[in-house]
């Protein structure tokens, strides 16, 4: 139904649509999420040409609408978009704000309009309120009403971009409704959207786009339980991480304490895991002293905020075997605190590379005799 080929988009010289390519089908719900500023609103509005592409193609059942002398307007009405912010006409009624767009550009007859006005603020739960003006509504309400004003225009797609943000949390259910509703009849719909167990259940597809293009497209199975790319991964397990990089005794220990405590207050970590990984941390140094002369060792913490697992990873370049095991150890006694911290540790090395990662436990450590 809509298939876009090397699309590009630049603001001046920040490029934010690197040559995106997709397709989308008749009957598609696609999801899209991703960080903030990574282009998933600029997308939508290349697709219904509230941005001029800079280069590619976006043909909608055949017809190329980035064709110079496209009707724009009537591109819009059939890839009609549902903004954040409602953009309701505050001086025009409901039932006016659903009935001037099919009167005056698709020519329909004001009572036909109308009996189709209330029919559709009575799909989206509304039917009393063609008579009010928008500011006598709730939020959740107005979004009804221009998820309503949107299908009068009868469009074969629907963008919407972030429906429920501007949303207090009471009323993002009853918008959410109705774009499910929209869902089961088969309407096809692109939704921006934060609210990741609604995309979960509502999408057939899920586009993760993150670097100016879409990273991952799957399943939502794929996508929220088995993400094939690192960085979908981690921005579904909510994933923030801290590294270091020690390269020699120099290496500012005191530093680094305070940027891992100020990383665990941000993260909302309790006292008993950030002492252990304070205490897991302290001895990982330790034990790794004497290997510094192979090169210079990397540790990065890795808090997954979903899970709430913390996780350590240590790289060395030049290390070829476990740097818990092995005769260099100044004392034995280390590596058993350390295993005490953790519930989990993995080793690997690969040409000459060892990487150890290492699971801190939630708990207290268990009691050693
Ligand atoms: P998202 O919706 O994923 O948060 P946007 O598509 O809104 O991201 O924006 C992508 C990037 O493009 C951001 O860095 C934003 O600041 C920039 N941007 C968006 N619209 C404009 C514009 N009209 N002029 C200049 N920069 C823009
Ligand atoms: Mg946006």
């Amino acid at each position: 139904m809509i298939t876009v080929d090397n699309l590009n988009k630049r603001f001046g010289d920040l490029h934010v649509l690197k040559d995106v390519s997709t397709q989308i089908n008749k009957g598609d719900v696609v999801s899209i999420i991703g960080p903030s500023g990574c282009g998933k609103s600029t997308f939508l509005r290349c697709l219904n040409l509230l941005e001029q592409p800079d280069s590619g193609t976006i043909v909608v059942n055949g017809q190329d609408i980035t064709a110079p002398g496209v009707h724009i307007a009537s591109i819009r009405q059939k890839m009609n978009m549902v903004f954040q912010s409602f953009n309701l006409f505050s001086h025009l009624t409901v039932l006016e704000n659903l009935t001037v767009g099919p009167i005056k550009l698709k020519g329909f007859a004001p009572t036909v309009a109308e009996e189709k006005a209330c029919e559709l603020l009575r799909l989206v739960g509304l039917g009393d309120k063609g008579h009010h003006f928008p500011d006598e509504l709730s939020g959740g309400q107005k979004q009804r009403v221009a998820i309503a004003r949107c299908l009068a225009m009868e469009p074969e797609v629907i963008l919407f971009d972030e429906p429920t943000s501007a949303l207090d949390p009471t009323m993002v259910r009853e918008v959410l409704s109705v774009i499910r509703r929209l869902a089961k009849d088969g309407m096809t719909m692109l939704i921006v959207t934060h609210e990741m167990d609604f995309a979960r259940d509502v999408s057939n597809r899920v586009f993760y786009m993150d670097a100016g293009g879409i990273h991952e497209d799957g399943t939502p199975e794929q996508i929220f339980l088995n993400p094939q790319r690192e960085k979908t991964r981690a921005f579904i397990n909510r994933t923030r991480s801290l590294s270091f990089t020690i390269a020699d005794r120099n290496f500012d220990f005191y530093g680094m304490n305070a940027e891992i405590e100020g990383f665990c207050e941000k993260q909302i970590l309790s006292k008993r895991f950030r002492q252990n990984l304070l205490l897991l941390v302290e001895e990982l140094v330790l034990v790794h002293q004497p290997l510094l002369a192979y090169g210079p060792l990397t540790l990065r913490i890795e808090h997954a905020e979903r899970s709430n697992q913390l996780g350590v990873i240590c790289e060395q370049a030049g290390l070829d075997r476990n740097p818990l095991v092995g005769g260099h150890l100044p004392d034995e006694f280390g590596v058993m605190i350390i295993r005490s911290l953790v519930q989990s540790i993995d080793h690997r090395h690969e040409s000459g590379h060892s990487r150890l990662t290492l699971v801190v436990r939630s708990k207290a450590p268990p009691e050693n005799g």
